[in-house]
């Protein structure tokens, strides 16, 4: 099998050969069609997360190298272990990437993406930027007819995230409405699956005017523009006294003041976004304004599901996508990180 494998923390990709994997008990052997290029590969080409204001966590685990990322998988079933029932040859699925250890209290519970020992796709081991990829169970393999494969990974990571943080925050909107903070790819994921779940008007804020407006063409009641020193005051006009819940997909120390300013008593926070920051408020805020704040990391496999059945219900605009061959996974990686790529990259191996 040919792969992009990270030799190196902070250097570029390499292209490396091995020999394609066999498949034994449970396990289900993908030929790779569709590899996401996602942000978070940045991190851990890196090796640490900033956390800002110069504090870094290390993400550098014990992976061994040469190690293949990319967990933004769709592809075409090539080989079935012998336990591994209900999959047959050339059928298309997505991956579920955020497998866990499968014996702890967290996965027993449906949590697997929370677990401490995870086996994650391409976070810790071996992804999808190879023409092939083990899935160590069939329960990981999601039926995606109907859903174009070119975004059908994407969904288990940006539209996974959107999803999650959404089912969080419709517990709150007794309250009032829905607050979206921050508007890129995964914010406008969270905006339609919010549309799809609850009836409760939507509010969308951004600071660029033009993702603003494809929020409102998308469904939001309205927009407002957080470096506007009056948004917090037309936020609580509009929604009668605050919203019920606001969701951080942008997660800097900016983005949590407005986001946490916005929310009505009985209200909550729901972060996603990972920028970085801190954030300090008098404790006795949180029982005087019964506020909640919480972060939300992904979603389960059982969300993963039901998020598919909303996409195959045509309730998610497509996505624009740019096709790259394999070779060009670490070009796709710099030009992420130099913020060349509009949309979505995904590599086809
Ligand atoms: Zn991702
Ligand atoms: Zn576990």
């Amino acid at each position: 099998m040919l792969r992009q494998s990270l030799v190196e923390y902070g250097k570029p990709l390499e292209a490396t050969e091995a020999p394609t994997p066999t498949v034994s008990g449970s396990e289900v052997l993908l030929r790779v069609s569709h590899c996401g290029v996602c942000h978070s590969d940045l991190h851990l080409q890196d090796g640490y997360f900033d956390l800002g204001g110069g504090q870094k966590l290390d993400v550098r685990g014990n992976r061994p190298m040469p190690f293949t990322l990319g967990h933004e998988i769709a592809g075409v079933v090539e080989a079935v272990g012998p336990a591994a029932e209900g999959i047959g040859m050339g059928e298309r699925y997505a991956a579920y990437p955020w497998i866990g250890c499968g014996k702890c209290g967290l996965c027993a519970r449906g949590d697997e993406h929370m677990c401490n020992a995870p086996r994650a796709l391409g976070i810790t081991v071996d992804g999808g930027y190879a023409t092939h990829v083990i899935v160590p169970h069939p329960r990981y393999l999601l039926k995606v007819a109907g859903i174009a494969p070119e975004i059908a990974g994407a969904l288990m990571c940006s539209g996974l995230t959107g999803y999650g943080a959404i089912k969080k925050a419709i517990n709150y909107l007794r309250a009032g409405p829905l607050l979206i903070v921050g508007l890129g790819g995964v914010g406008m994921m969270g905006l339609q699956f919010a549309r799809a779940l609850t009836k409760t008007p939507i509010f969308a804020a951004d600071i660029d005017a033009n993702k603003r407006a494809a929020a409102l063409e998308l469904g939001a009641a309205e927009a407002f523009d957080p470096a506007d020193a009056g948004a917090r005051k037309a936020i609580f006009k509009a929604s009668g006294g605050g919203v019920g819940a606001a969701i951080d997909f942008a997660g800097s120390d900016k983005s949590l003041a407005f986001a946490q300013a916005a929310v009505a008593k009985g209200g909550a926070v729901v972060i996603v976004g990972l920028i970085g920051g801190s954030f300090s408020m008098p404790v006795p805020m949180f029982p005087l304004r019964a506020l909640s704040i919480m972060g939300s990391y992904v979603g389960s496999l059982a969300e993963a599901r039901e998020m598919i059945d909303l996409v195959q219900a045509g309730k998610v605009a497509p996505i624009p996508v740019e096709l790259r061959p394999l070779a060009q996974t670490s070009r796709s990686l710099a030009d992420l990180r130099e913020g060349k790529i509009v949309g979505r990259v995904v590599i086809t191996p």
